[in-house]
Parts: C-alpha cells; sequence; structure tokens
C-alpha cells in the first residue's frame, strides 16, 4: 500500500460536476488500497474574481487582508470535495494549511513553506480517511507572536502538494491539470503542441520559470531537491502523462523545507574568451546573421546577451572557448558594414576570462544569491565582464587572473564542501534535445538603470537594493559601451522583472541612484519574453542562431538576448510574443 498525493487544479473543480469527477477518481485510489492525500485549488477562476473583489475596494490592498480573503476560495473546495467523497462512501476530511500545520514564512502572498507538521494527516490517514487540503495557504507566526494565514503565491497549490509529498515521505505526487501533461510549449497559443512523456527537473524548472504555468516553480524546485518523483497529467483521461526526472535520491523533507540551502555547486569553466560588439543595427535579423557566420565558421559560443541602447544601435557580446577567439572576432569584424548600420559596429576581443557559476535550483526566486555572489566578487576588486541568470545557475564571466581568489570567496560565502566544488563544465549527454521546450511570459517589464559607475561592486549594488526587496531580477545584461558621468566611466544595466514589482523597484533603487549623478532608472515599454530551453544546447552547435532567425524570418525584431547553458531568452515587443512563440516552436519542429 502506497502513500500518494493528488492535487487537482482549479480548471480540475471548476463546477460542481468536474469535482464530482474528481471525487471518483480518488475513490478509485483509495479502493485499490494505497492512501490519498488530496490538495486542491479555488474552484475555476475564484482567485481572480476574489482579487477583482479586493481591487475594487482599494488600488493596492494590504496584503494581510488579501491572503485572508484569497485563502476562502480553497476552503471552499476542500469542504465540498470531502462533502462528495462522503457521498460515496469514502471516509475523508477537510483540512486548512492551519490545521495541518503548513508553517511558512510570515512573508504574506509569496511566502515560502518552512516545515510541515505530518502528525494530524497521519492520524487522519491511519483512521482510513482521505485527507482532503487545501491548497496555496499555510499559517505564520507574525512579528507580534499571532498566527496569520498566509498565501504562497499565485499558482502556489502544486507547491503546497509536493511539499506535502516531501514531508509525508509519500511515493509520489501527481498534479491533475486540464491537458494531458508537460507539453512542448503553451497549446492555448500553439495547438500542435506535443505531449513531452519525461522532462528534467532542471529542464522544467526553467520553463516553469519563463512562463510555462502548468507547474509551479517552486513545486519543481521541491521536487529536484528531494527526489521526489511527481508526474503531471489530466484530470478528464486516463493518459500516463509527464514524469518529472531528477538525478537525486529520494528524502524526506524536514525543516527549512523550502528554504535549505539553495546553492549546491560552484562551477568554474577557465580559458574563456568574449567578443563585444557596440554599434550593432537594431532591426530583424542581425543577431540571426552573426551568428549564423560564427556557426557556418564551425564556432560554438556559450553565452550571448544583447543590451537594449538608446538609438538604432544595440551591444551584444559572447563567450567562447578561448582558442577560437581571434577566429570569431576575424569572422564578425569581416560582417562590420555589411549590416547596413549608420556606421560600422565596433569590435572589441577579451582573452584569458573565466566563467564562474552558483548552480542550485531556484536561483532567480532568491535574489539574494546573485546579490551575495555579485556583492563578494565586488569586495574584493573584482570586475564582471557579463553576468548569466537562470533558474539553476548564476554566472558570471571575470578575468582568470581572479579566478583562484573567487573560488575561495564564494566557496567560504555559499559554506561549500570539496565536492561541490567542479573544476570544469559538467558534460551534457549528446542524446538530449537542444530544445524540449519554449514559453512565453508576458507579465515581465523590462527596465534599465542608466550611468552605473564602471567600478567594482557597482551592479552589486544594484542587485543587493533590489533583492532586499525581495525583487527578483532576470536576464541581467551590462552593456558594452560607457558613457560619461561626473564620476568618470559608467555602463547601462539592462533587466527584466516581475511588471508588478516596477514601481517597488523604483522605490528600492532611489536612494543609491541619488549617490551616483547621471544615474536613473529608465522603465521600457511593453514586453514580451520568449524563451527555448533544452539540455541538449550545450553540445548543440547553432541553437541560439536556428533561434534567432525564425524571429528574423517572421519580421521580429529582438530588444535584448540572454542565454544561460540550457536557455535562451529574447525580448521582444509584447504584440510581436505569441507570434514568436510559434515562430521558435515551428523552426524546432517541436510540431508532432
Ligand atoms: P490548474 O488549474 O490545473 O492549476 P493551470 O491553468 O495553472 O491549471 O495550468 C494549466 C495550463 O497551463 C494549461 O491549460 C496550459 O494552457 C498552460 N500551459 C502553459 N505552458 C504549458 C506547457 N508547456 N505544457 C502544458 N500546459 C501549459
Ligand atoms: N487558487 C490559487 C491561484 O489561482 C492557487 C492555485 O490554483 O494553485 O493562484
Ligand atoms: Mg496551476
Amino acid at each position: 500500500m502506497a502513500l500518494l498525493v493528488q492535487k487537482f487544479g482549479g480548471s480540475s473543480v471548476g463546477c460542481l460536476e468536474r469535482l464530482k469527477a474528481v471525487a471518483e477518481r480518488v475513490r478509485k485510489t483509495r479502493h485499490a488500497g494505497d492512501d490519498v492525500v488530496v490538495v486542491v485549488s479555488a474552484m475555476g477562476k475564484t482567485t481572480d474574481e476574489l482579487t477583482r473583489l479586493a481591487c475594487s475596494i482599494s488600488r493596492h490592498p494590504p496584503r494581510r487582508e488579501l491572503d485572508m480573503l484569497l485563502a476562502s476560495g480553497e476552503q471552499v473546495s476542500i469542504a465540498l470535495l470531502s462533502m462528495a467523497l462522503q457521498e460515496l462512501g469514502v471516509a475523508a476530511v477537510s483540512m486548512t494549511g492551519q490545521q495541518v500545520g503548513i508553517v511558512t514564512e510570515a512573508a504574506h502572498g509569496r511566502a515560502r513553506i518552512l516545515n510541515i507538521r505530518t502528525e494530524r494527516v497521519r492520524g487522519a490517514l491511519a483512521e482510513g480517511a482521505v485527507v482532503v487540503v487545501a491548497g496555496f495557504q499555510g499559517t505564520a507566526t507574525s512579528a507580534n507572536g499571532n498566527l496569520e494565514i498566509t498565501t504562497l503565491g499565485r499558482g502556489g497549490s502544486d507547491t503546497s502538494a509536493v511539499a506535502l509529498a516531501a514531508a509525508l515521505g509519500a511515493e509520489r505526487c501527481e498534479i491533475y491539470t486540464d491537458v494531458e501533461g508537460v507539453l512542448t510549449t503553451d497549446p492555448r497559443i500553439v495547438p500542435g503542441a506535443q505531449l513531452l512523456e519525461h522532462i528534467s527537473c532542471d529542464e522544467m524548472l526553467e520553463l516553469a520559470s519563463l512562463g510555462a504555468a502548468v507547474l509551479h516553480p517552486r513545486a519543481v524546485e521541491i521536487a529536484r531537491n528531494y527526489g521526489l518523483p511527481l508526474v503531471v497529467r489530466s484530470s478528464w483521461s486516463d493518459h500516463p502523462g509527464t514524469c518529472l526526472t531528477s538525478n537525486r535520491r529520494q528524502r524526506v523533507a524536514g525543516v527549512a523545507l523550502e528554504l535549505g540551502k539553495p546553492v549546491d555547486a560552484l562551477e568554474l569553466v577557465r580559458h574563456q574568451g568574449l567578443v563585444a560588439l557596440s554599434h550593432v543595427p537594431d532591426r530583424p535579423g542581425v543577431a540571426a546573421q552573426l551568428s549564423e557566420a560564427l556557426s557556418e565558421a564551425g564556432i560554438n559560443v556559450d553565452l550571448i546577451v544583447q543590451s537594449l541602447h538608446e538609438g538604432a544601435s544595440n551591444d551584444m557580446a559572447f563567450t567562447l572557448e578561448r582558442q577560437d577567439l581571434e577566429r570569431a572576432q576575424a569572422v564578425v569584424s569581416s560582417l562590420s558594414g555589411h549590416l547596413g548600420g549608420p556606421q560600422p559596429f565596433v569590435v572589441a576581443a577579451y582573452s584569458e576570462l573565466a566563467k564562474l557559476s552558483l548552480v542550485g535550483a531556484g536561483i532567480t526566486g532568491r535574489p539574494d544569491v546573485a546579490a551575495s555572489m555579485f556583492a563578494t566578487l565586488g569586495q574584493a576588486g573584482i570586475s564582471l565582464r557579463m553576468i548569466a541568470t537562470s533558474e539553476v545557475k548564476v554566472s558570471c564571466v571575470i578575468e582568470d587572473n581572479d579566478a583562484a581568489q573567487a573560488l575561495d570567496l564564494l566557496r567560504e560565502g555559499f559554506e561549500l564542501a570539496p565536492s561541490q566544488v567542479h573544476l570544469e563544465a559538467i558534460p551534457c549527454e549528446d542524446s538530449t534535445p537542444a530544445v524540449r521546450g519554449v514559453a512565453l511570459d508576458c507579465g515581465q517589464a523590462q527596465a534599465s538603470v542608466h550611468g552605473v559607475p564602471d567600478w567594482p561592486g557597482a551592479a552589486a549594488a544594484v542587485c543587493r537594493a533590489l533583492s532586499d526587496d525581495n525583487i527578483s531580477l532576470d536576464t541581467i545584461v551590462q552593456s558594452e559601451r560607457t558613457r560619461q558621468t561626473p564620476l568618470g566611466a559608467a555602463r547601462d544595466l539592462a533587466f527584466t522583472l516581475p511588471r508588478q514589482d516596477l514601481e517597488q523597484a523604483r522605490q528600492a533603487l532611489a536612494p543609491l541612484l541619488q549617490q551616483w549623478p547621471g544615474a536613473e532608472l529608465i522603465p521600457g515599454g511593453p514586453i514580451a519574453r520568449v524563451s527555448a530551453v533544452g539540455a541538449g544546447m550545450p553540445c548543440t552547435a547553432g541553437t541560439a542562431g536556428r533561434m534567432f532567425r525564425a524571429l528574423a524570418d517572421a519580421g521580429i525584431n529582438i530588444a535584448m538576448i540572454a542565454t544561460s547553458e540550457i536557455r535562451i531568452s529574447c525580448v521582444v515587443a509584447q504584440d510581436d510574443g505569441e507570434a514568436a512563440l510559434r515562430a521558435i516552436h515551428r523552426s524546432f519542429c517541436l510540431t508532432g
């Protein structure tokens, strides 16, 4: 007899008929002899409706009261589902997050789970009942010692389910939803999206955080960290769905469930070179032409960034193996003057660089990790030539001379054992496809800080100011061009962040920017971010070029580019988002 956690999302309990169908499915599992804990979301669009109600009373509803309101949605579903089960003759008991003992931090609206008390659930299971738990909610002790209701963030019922499964040592967690499983992209935008039978947790973490709403990224993070078998499948059919794989052994979650050590490895790759281009014309097709010329010359580039710049030109930079540097410089220089800009672009090449990366699940969700990394390096006077962030990695390109010192500082700072330090890139499996899925995120805004002094630690200070306010940056790109300010040479730092955090970011940065004459935060226009994800990317040359070509052929201009090892993200105008997603999906032949 196994213990299973089954989670049913809002779409699976959207009306009473669906709720009864869920009860019937749970009954079957129970009758097959398994113990079952069910986690449910609020019915249908209840959470959206409650949010609308709150916003019609207050433009910025107080977070505590909003949590109180939103948590009520799940309380309705657990009571009704428990009744429906009892109607079918199945013993069942409903429990709120507080009754179970899902203890979270006190951050309303985005609380992380600290630990889950399992006695009450285990007691009810031992009595033969199905336990029906309210997803998305927990309980926290406030600063003055009172118990408060918290919520985990939109889509957070997935996280409740996976966390409960990890705390109970369940055999697996099954997420039931309105699609057959994880697909190559969102079927609402691309009807030909295909089901993936398996996907690694690392790939899924990227996809989920880049807009694939089918799973809450933090649920994937927990499954990965505790080696918990996780399945996504349809509540409308018996199709087996998608299995998420992680190479960790399963272990039971205890205290600091979601707050365990966020960094589990440090990687150093030496002998890197960097080619930086400035004044590259800002029109569709330029990134594709450059990338294609490099891959035709047999040169594999690693990280690529393109930052947004004023005027009609961009900066672009990419890293590659040191031995390819001169050839790459010659290839791109030969294109200067042929790409149609008002002036030839400027090419600079840098050798003797190293790429240093911190690895761990959910790094973007914990902005303090990147901020501490940049600050540690900045305090030691180590300049960052390039930054690349992803859900599972934050990388900095630094001078090779600084690599040994940087490695020691980060190893100590993040308390890593020698076995967690890798002195070369972890090889990828050749058999893994370069692109497994593509995602679109229209919830991000683009912003840049102009005039960040060009000294070590300045970029770190920007990230720190934002991370202190719990604002996560993504797609961080530093400009190659410098501008003159009263403090000397300064660069621009462009990034994307959740749109609802833009105003808070402005306030958080104000005191810092006041200290830098000429520095200011410039919010960008409405954007969409399209991303391609695949674990096979590092060993498949030309993947980025293919993505840029797909966008160019669809006439879509790329405003920003940021890559990490297993993903490529492009920022485009918001109106181009869906067309961009379709074009990329098609170009990687993901439609069956
Ligand atoms: P639930 O109510 O079950 O939590 P969600 O709406 O949160 O369901 O998530 C399911 C939806 O996620 C699907 O209907 C689909 O439109 C969307 N989606 C986005 N990207 C993907 C993807 N890669 N695979 C499957 N579904 C996706
Ligand atoms: N009901 C919550 C929401 O709509 C949580 C969830 O469905 O996962 O965001
Ligand atoms: Mg969901």
